[in-house]
């Protein structure tokens, strides 16, 4: 690190006019009262990307609540607080000039600010001020010398905050709140919860805004369902328990099936106090899983799905540079339980139909052995019985999942109701007849059609595009350019923001690290769940001081943008 200087404003004075490679000098620390300023990188010209920038106070200085910053989780939670204090402050600043990374209504760890056991810091990016060539140096010494330190208070210093102290503990409480009902989910036997009260809707299809009270009708569980939790902070939760089990949810169209399935997807997260869904929460490895027509698929084990193809290809490695509805969508099913997940979660609205169900006058026209496609209805229960993967499932066209619904919920205008007794009815089946779980000395000779498929193993070369520049970029929330090739996010509604892509982007170039043609997939994406959980979202990057913004995505979503690069190679 260069020596401490305490002239910054003075050289930037200095500077003003000269040409913009003179920067460079500037990289360094300087100390402004309680804040340190980091200046890690400078951009070469004004119109590269921008210059790397830290502030920094320490805790001696910033006096944050202790017990509110040790433990990891707590710590993911109070960095999310300072964070939305620093979009707040921002407001005074030039936001052009500053980049904190904005927060959208999920908490997750990001890089943007980080608390250690020594101080707290935020990693801005910053623009340094430049007329045509030339280095704005008056501007850029308010910019550094005063806005950045005045920005540092602001996000680090309590009496500065909004909400004061409480604003942050009630933050921190929150989280470990929803953190606990998660846990408590899986101990219930439960794979989703959503909390009466709850409101589902956005404000409109591109926002992840609540719609607003006036408009949107509040969840209310159904009292067949309800369930209620105590937590050790006193609160006390009541809302509807998803067991275990496949959940078919029904309802004419518009009363809100869909928007149901979406929060369960988001659930997968903590979300911040206001959104509406701060006690919607979902199996966290919970997964989306739809069509996706187009896709490339390397050497998944779609034979439950797919088998007997006319062309003799066999299914259980099966690769294609273009996948049909129906491939697709076995494919992403079978991807999504590969890396874990045991909650799937299908909108009828995006799935292929004839891979969810086939009528009995279809099954009399065309002869088993005649149709590759075994339907989805005909595996759910041996997937959760064989697998324990559940399903939650938005189907209004058809009763073909009756029969295989442990609940079934109707929505009528946004308020649900159990129907599962009349649906059971109607199809003629008494509950007791669908299997529970099968125990292992209970084999079940017909069903070894879903059983656990090879590891699939990268060849060491895979992921090593053959360009040498940084390998993997994103491209806004929905695309990676990996070397030359573009891999194409839009169908992986599970990624939270761009930021959130980025960090599966590094997460690529991790695993090219790691994929020596001996790791199987699998074992390299525990391998990163791993690092983070022990350095943190740091560690996913090769720069530790300055890692940019991103933020962490889960094995599923790492997994997804793997499974869809179209140059991945196994290895035989
Ligand atoms: P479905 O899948 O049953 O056809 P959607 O979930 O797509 O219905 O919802 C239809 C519309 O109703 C959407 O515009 C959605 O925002 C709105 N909506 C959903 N749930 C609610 C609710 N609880 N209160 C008010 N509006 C809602
Ligand atoms: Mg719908």
């Amino acid at each position: 690190m260069s020596p401490q200087r305490s002239n910054l404003a003075d050289t930037l004075h200095g500077l003003d006019g000269r040409s913009y490679g003179n920067l460079k000098q500037i990289r360094g620390r300087y100390r402004f009262g309680s804040v340190t300023l980091f200046v890690d990188r400078v951009q070469a010209d004004p119109f590269a990307s921008p210059s790397k920038v830290r502030v920094r106070i320490e805790h001696a200085d910033a006096k944050l609540p202790p017990e509110l910053i040790t433990d990891r989780q707590d710590r993911i939670a109070a960095a999310d607080y300072l964070l939305r204090a620093g979009n707040t402050a921002l407001g005074r600043f030039d936001r052009k000039a500053i980049i904190l990374g904005r927060p959208g209504q999920e908490v997750l760890e990001r890089t943007n600010v980080r608390i250690d056991d020594a101080g707290v810091e935020a990693r801005l990016l910053v623009n340094l001020p430049a007329r045509g060539r030339r280095i704005l140096g008056h501007r850029a010494a308010d910019l550094l010398t005063q806005d950045l330190p005045d920005l540092a208070r602001a996000m680090f210093l309590c009496e500065k905050w909004n909400g004061g102290v409480d604003g942050f503990r009630q933050h921190v409480q929150l989280h470990r709140d929803q953190l606990e009902l998660r846990d408590h989910l899986g101990e219930a036997g439960l794979v989703g919860f959503i909390g009466n009260g709850a409101i589902l809707p956005r404000s409109a299809g591109d926002s992840d805004e609540p719609m607003d009270a006036a408009h949107a009708v509040p969840f209310a569980s159904p009292p067949e369902l309800e369930h209620t939790v105590e937590l050790s902070s006193g609160r006390s939760l009541t809302g509807m328990g998803i067991p275990c089990g496949v959940t078919v949810i029904v309802g004419g169209g518009y009363h809100g099936k869909s928007t149901i399935l979406r929060a369960l997807e988001r659930g997968v997260h903590p979300h911040i106090a206001g959104d509406g869904r701060e006690w919607v929460i979902a199996d966290p490895g919970a997964t989306a899983i739809r069509a996706e027509d187009g896709r490339a698929v390397t050497g998944d084990d779609i034979s439950p799905f797919i088998a007997n193809l006319p062309s003799g290809t066999d299914t259980r490695s099966f690769s294609t540079t273009n996948a049909s509805g129906s491939t697709s969508q076995a494919a992403n099913l079978v991807e999504a339980i590969e890396v874990g997940a045991r909650t799937l979660l299908i909108d009828e609205d995006t799935s292929a139909t004839n891979f969810m169900i086939r009528d009995s006058r279809m099954r009399a026209l065309i002869p088993a052995e005649r149709e590759p496609i075994t339907p989805f209805v005909d595996r759910v229960r041996p997937l959760l019985d064989r697998r324990g993967v559940s399903t939650v499932l938005v189907a209004g066209g058809s009763s073909a999942f009756f029969e295989v619904a442990d609940h079934v919920i109707a929505l009528d205008a946004y308020i649900p109701r159990d129907v599962t007794e009349q649906a059971h009815e109607l199809v003629g089946i008494d509950p007791a007849a669908l299997s529970g779980a099968v125990t292992d000395d209970d084999a079940v000779t017909d069903d070894d059609s879903v059983g656990t498929p090879a590891p699939r193993v990268p060849t060491a070369k895979a992921l090593r595009p053959a360009s040498k520049t940084k390998s993997a970029r994103a491209k806004g929330t929905d695309r990676i350019q990996f070397g030359r090739a573009f891999i194409d996010l839009l169908a992986v509604s599970q990624i939270v923001d761009a930021q959130q892509t980025a960090g599966v982007a590094e997460a690529l170039e991790y695993l090219a690290e790691i994929f020596d043609g001996r790791t199987a997939i699998t074992e390299a994406l525990a391998e990163i769940d791993e690092m983070l959980d022990e350095q943190g979202i740091d560690g996913l990057t090769g720069h530790r001081d300055h890692p940019g913004h991103i933020t962490r995505p889960r094995a599923q979503e790492i997994a997804a943008a793997l499974n869809r690069y179209r140059e991945l190679r196994l290895v035989e």
